[in-house]
């Protein structure tokens, strides 16, 4: 079968033609650009010249920039409901709140859940890595029940805890996992998260690398968790003695937290989400792993970073560029909605936002991070978030947001600015 030229596709009755200021992928920027429509679905996107003779009712949104479909790697959609709870300046305090206060029925749990779908799809979500709470298999039903209908797709990754007392508890739960319930359903793939380096002991982490479905792992987060990482002491052996899960053994890796879980999901893809302590060894060792099978991808959550108060004083501020340049993929995630604040979307958008405000960071490198680098993390075939090419493919919807200006300063611009973005075409 011959494929379409650019040149016929217009000229099909039956169309719509939007006109674009910009549309941007992680390869290419077009501007202006054309994207043609079919039965709510995006059929091609491309210069004016390329299209050719438009022949078809038109649409001006010529003061937007078009994006594909944005990943958020890192969401915890069942906290949604959980609503504003301030940070004191204790992590472990702020966690023991917000477990008072999520919702544990099945039914508040999917209420929560699908609050937070509606809020990702009003935020021009097409991709997510979900974090299905506290061994959640009903946050993991709820996402699969609806996700279908707002086109998203992604992963539920199902968040075990064990250490100390509770490891036999949580090895034998992913023992079960991968038999009591299917790999994919309603686009959204069974994942597997070992919660912390604090929570979950060696044998947790390798039972969860040995299912072969993803995992992700938070990872770096807090200064508490490399004290308890390198000789377990702090705020998380408290912690762990407060829910009985504390054992004599637990002395410590005399290590940082990437030395310690590395090795137990290498050549998994794992997701290590926060990494906002990173050393140079621990920098150097991602950067030997990215280079290898199946790397694992950092995943960064901005606004949650700066919500938790770090870098702390003295540190670092997020190694995401270190990272990028050493070969690493960096994704983007929202963490919950618990951080964002009063913004009425969960998306990456507002991600890319803090970081090209604060650090100037490149926006078409943002573009990638919330595309490709996402769906790297999440195992979608990078052409689901690419503008579609003829013969090749590509994203079937498109976001737009609002970027006056003139040819590629149209992206910096939507960077810039806080407007709310809108989806081109339709669910699948
Ligand atoms: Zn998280």
């Amino acid at each position: 079968m011959q494929h379409a030229q650019p040149s016929d596709i217009a000229a099909r009755s039956g169309r719509t033609v939007v006109r674009l200021g910009a549309a941007v992928d992680a390869e290419r920027m077009l501007a202006p650009a054309v994207a043609v429509m079919e039965a709510g679905a995006l059929v091609a996107v491309d210069t004016p010249e390329a299209i050719g003779r438009i022949d078809a009712p038109a649409v001006d949104r010529s003061g937007h920039v078009a994006l594909p479909p944005l990943v958020n790697s890192h969401a915890h959609l069942d906290l949604t409901s959980v609503g504003p709870v301030p940070f004191d300046g204790t992590f472990a305090h702020w966690a023991a709140q917000v477990r008072e206060r999520r919702a544990s029925k099945p039914q508040e749990i999917a209420a929560s859940v699908q609050e937070g779908v509606r809020r990702s799809a009003a935020g021009g979500t097409g991709f997510i890595g979900d974090i299905a709470g506290n061994f959640g298999l009903a946050a993991l039903e709820a996402l699969r029940a609806a996700a279908p209908a707002a086109g998203i797709e992604g992963v539920s990754f199902v968040e075990v805890f064990g250490i100390g007392n509770a490891s036999a508890r949580g090895v034998e739960f992913l023992r079960g996992l991968a038999e009591r319930v299917p790999a994919e359903l309603g686009g959204i793939r069974l994942g597997a998260s070992p919660h912390a380096p604090y929570s979950c002991d060696d044998a947790v982490y390798q039972a969860a690398a040995e299912l072969g479905i993803p995992v992700a792992t938070h990872l770096s987060e807090t200064l508490d968790e490399v004290r308890f990482v390198r000789d377990g002491s702090g705020p998380f052996e408290g912690l762990l003695k407060s829910v009985g899960a504390w054992t004599p053994e637990l002395r410590g890796w005399a290590c940082d937290p990437v030395a310690r879980v590395l090795p137990l999901v290498r050549q998994r893809g794992a997701l290590l989400v926060h990494l906002n302590y990173l050393t140079d060894a621990a920098l150097d060792m991602l950067a030997v792993e990215g280079r290898g099978d199946r790397p694992p991808v950092a995943v960064y959550c901005p606004r949650a970073s700066a919500f938790f108060r770090h870098p702390a004083e003295g540190h670092a501020p997020h190694r995401y560029r270190e990272l990028l340049a050493a070969g690493v993929p960096v994704a983007l995630g929202t963490d919950s909605a618990i951080v964002l604040g009063d913004a009425p979307a969960i998306s990456v958008l507002d991600e890319m936002r803090l970081l090209h405000r604060r650090d100037g960071t490149d926006p078409r490198l943002l573009v990638a991070m919330a595309t490709v680098h996402g769906a790297q993390a999440l195992g979608v075939a990078r052409q689901r978030v690419l503008l579609p090419r003829a013969g090749a493919g590509g994203a079937r919807r498109l976001v737009t947001v609002l970027g006056e200006g003139n040819g590629q300063d149209r992206l910096r611009r939507a960077m810039a600015e806080d407007h709310p973005c809108e989806w081109l075409g339709s669910p699948p």
